[in-house]
């Protein structure tokens, strides 16, 4: 889906429906706006229901200040005429209430930006503003300051946030991963201090590899391929209305009978990918015209050095990468299903994935199926897809309930005996 192509109107309708699902605002809550070349802006109205907004109930103001729609503007139209006014170069303002970055807003903290590597590099122009009244011209003036000094990311005191940017996937891009990590920051937290990265790290990870294979030209399509595309393409949505998934983040692969593999494209948009949008890697080199994710070389030697692994996920859920960015070790010893499919997890350390993939590729056994690498990611394999999933899953939920029992009391581990039972029981390899 190319977002320039679509008219105003429609794209605030999808990008609000989208922070609406993802319970990034409420119903009252939140605005948009994009201002197109002819200087009109195209808003959200004023106190419309955000779950079901279509293209009709957007609003057009003119730059003679005329008003074209059926309702009244978005109450919040002052502060996004003082961004367009203050910053030619943006041209998509969003505002909302989600609850992480609320909770910075309240506590007028700014959320951690190098827990993660992609962070900083996406939202390091962050600030915050004065509290003000909503909708009043003061608001407008408090923000539109912050934007004036080179600021694209404004949270406001005690209210919530506001992006500006280029475009409205840019800023709806900066949105959710602002509040991705806000939310990593809050879920870690509980568990201790943080680690943080340091520039050298995230040097490291700007890898060339994916841009730089040779390009190869399928001449036909296995009906096995395609079943591949289709399920990966379903799984990837639903990860991503799952959270285990950003927009642009998160890489599945799955691999086809003659060794080939089919892979997530870099930089491309999870939510709204099709089947053709894949791609296949063969020999070491890529499907002509596409670009594969940067940790293609990663799946390339886990395929290789691993007989029994046809699928691998990389992803970034948020409640287990917070033992990813602590020193808390993850111990999936809570309920016999945790035991089952995730086994023995190690963490390894952040260079490894980039440093040393080999070493990566043979981390992983029958016994050890998921590995966690510090403030980068988690890694997920299996002998199917599908399987693959189901550990994803389990992996976030066993993070989400020992994170949720650390306020209620100690953990009682299943212990070492019942251990050996699960293994007889469910025939677990050592
Ligand atoms: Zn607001």
């Amino acid at each position: 889906m190319n977002i320039a192509y679509m008219h105003p109107a429609d794209q605030l309708v999808m990008f609000m429906q989208r922070i609406y699902d993802r319970g990034l605002t409420t119903t009252s809550g939140g605005n948009l706006s994009i201002q197109d070349r002819d200087g009109n802006i195209w808003i959200t109205p004023a106190s419309i229901d955000k779950g079901t907004l279509t293209r009709a109930d957007i609003i057009c103001v003119k730059p003679d200040g005329t008003i074209i729609g059926n309702h009244k503007p978005s109450s919040e139209l002052p502060f996004h005429e003082s961004v367009y006014k203050r910053r030619p170069d943006i041209h998509a303002v969003l505002h909302a209430h989600p609850p992480a970055l609320v909770a910075f807003s309240i506590a007028r903290k700014l959320p951690d930006l190098d827990l993660i590597p992609t962070v900083r590099k996406t939202c390091s122009r962050i600030s915050i503003a004065k509290y003000a009244v909503p909708g009043s011209e003061e608001l407008g003036e408090n923000i539109g300051e912050e934007f004036s000094k080179g600021y694209d990311i404004v949270l406001l005191e005690n209210h919530g946030v506001c992006i500006g940017a280029a475009d409205m996937f840019a800023a709806f891009m900066m949105f959710e991963t602002i509040d991705y990590s806000a939310n990593l920051e809050i879920y870690a937290s509980k568990l201790g201090s943080v680690r943080h990265l340091s520039p050298d790290d995230i040097n490291m990870t700007e890898t060339r590899f994916h841009l730089l294979m040779d390009d190869f030209i399928p001449n036909s399509r296995s009906s096995e391929e395609l079943e591949a595309r289709r399920e990966m393409i379903k799984l990837i949505r639903r990860s991503y209305k799952q959270g285990l998934f950003t927009a642009t983040h998160g890489t599945y692969s799955v691999r086809l009978s003659d060794g080939s593999f089919v892979i997530t494209p870099f930089g491309r948009d999870r939510a709204y990918l099709e089947p053709e949008d894949l791609v296949r890697i063969k020999g070491g080199m890529k499907e002509q015209g596409k670009v594969p994710s940067r940790a293609v070389q990663a799946h390339d030697l886990i395929y290789r050095e691993n007989a029994d692994i046809n699928a691998i996920l990389l992803a970034h859920p948020p409640h287990a990468m917070a033992f990813a960015v602590t020193e808390s070790k993850f111990d999936p010893r809570t309920i016999p299903e945790s035991y089952i499919l995730l086994r023995d997890i190690e963490k390894l350390p952040f260079s490894e994935i980039y440093a040393d993939p080999m070493s990566v590729a043979h981390s992983f056994a029958p016994n050890r199926p998921a590995l966690i690498f510090q403030n980068d990611c988690v890694i997920v394999t299996g002998s199917t897809l599908l399987q693959a999933f189901d550990r994803m899953e389990v992996l976030e939920s066993t993070a989400h309930s020992i994170l949720n029992s650390l306020s209620i009391g100690d953990i009682v581990h299943i212990s070492q005996d019942e251990i050996t039972d699960l293994k007889k029981a469910f025939n677990l390899v050592d």
